[in-house]
């Protein structure tokens, strides 16, 4: 429960002081910056992660893989271990699991473009770590302290992103597991929250944005975003993408995928490689508004 919040504010000065005391700024400039496989984050430079929802098969992360960096993004996202929301798997989406994670790799070396995947299960720890340049910790297992502890402690460095049922605080606790553990190398990803349905006209989820300069007060993290997510909803992904921009995200997650509407997983966000040109381009012309770069 929150008591004595600032006036609008989730987080207060106790909290900061006692409870996250490593994920807490030191100063009003302190911000880390993070280096993982050549690519900065908390830089200048705003790194866009772009990618299929499911990995799938080899021949199509491989497609993607180079389409994507063609258009100039900085990581390969694919999920190989997805925690779906309902337990029934679409036909084209049988377990690509630890089979998708070699894909992963072989893309990574083939197009020299360093990989994001999430986990789930630490069984796959080793495998995966071999593998991915940054573990992702997925929304629904925001708190599963045990998982984020285990992941902690490989050194490697992890992007959280946020329940969509977690207030900032929440989130902020969560990564202050990870740096208690000794490792430093977090970014955190919103991905768009719950409302109730009935004052949620439009989606199943709502952008979050003004969690990013809200964080940027507390923390010292890079924070980006994932408007695929976050909307739900292809036609909306655009002008999300560009608001998160100026919202001083540190960087981008989209879905991409070359027939988004035959996506295994998710095809509602996905958007195609023309859009994601699109998005990509015009993402440039934001970053310079807000004396950042793409
Ligand atoms: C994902 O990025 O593939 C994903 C499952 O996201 P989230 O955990 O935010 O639902
Ligand atoms: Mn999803």
């Amino acid at each position: 429960m929150i008591v004595n919040k600032s006036p609008g504010k989730d987080i207060n000065h106790d909290d900061i002081k006692n409870k996250i005391p490593l994920v807490a700024k030191k100063n009003k400039k302190h911000f880390s910056k993070i280096n993982i496989a050549g690519v900065t984050f908390g830089g200048k430079k705003i790194p866009i992660f772009a990618g299929p929802n499911t990995v799938e098969n080899k021949k199509l992360i491989f497609d993607i893989a180079k389409n994507v960096k063609k258009i100039g993004a900085s990581f390969l996202r694919g999920g190989a271990f997805k925690p779906l929301t309902f337990p029934y798997r679409s036909k084209k989406y049988f377990e690509t699991e630890l089979r998708g994670i070699e894909w992963m790799g072989l893309a990574k070396e083939k197009y020299k473009i360093p990989v994001i995947t999430e986990i789930t299960d630490t069984k796959f720890l080793r495998e995966i770590c071999e593998v991915a340049d940054i573990l992702q910790i997925g929304s629904r297992n925001m708190q599963n302290f045990p998982l984020i502890i285990e992941c902690a402690q490989t050194g490697k460095p992890i992007m959280l992103k946020r329940h969509y049922g977690a207030s900032l605080r929440d989130w902020l606790g969560a990564a202050e597991y990870i740096l208690k553990e000794g490792n430093s190398k977090v970014i955190l990803c919103e991905r768009g929250v719950s409302t109730p349905h009935t004052h949620s006209p439009t989606s199943r989820f709502l952008i979050d944005l003004q969690v990013v300069p809200a964080a940027k007060e507390i923390t010292h993290l890079p924070i980006i975003v994932d408007p695929s997510h976050a909307t739900f909803c292809r036609s909306w992904v655009e002008s999300m993408s560009l608001a998160s921009v100026a919202s001083g995200a540190d960087g981008i997650m989209l879905e991409v995928h070359p027939r988004p509407s035959q996506a295994a997983v998710d095809p509602l966000q996905s958007v195609n490689y023309k859009k994601f040109r699109e998005i990509f381009n015009k993402m440039k012309k934001i970053a310079k508004v807000v004396k950042r770069k793409i």
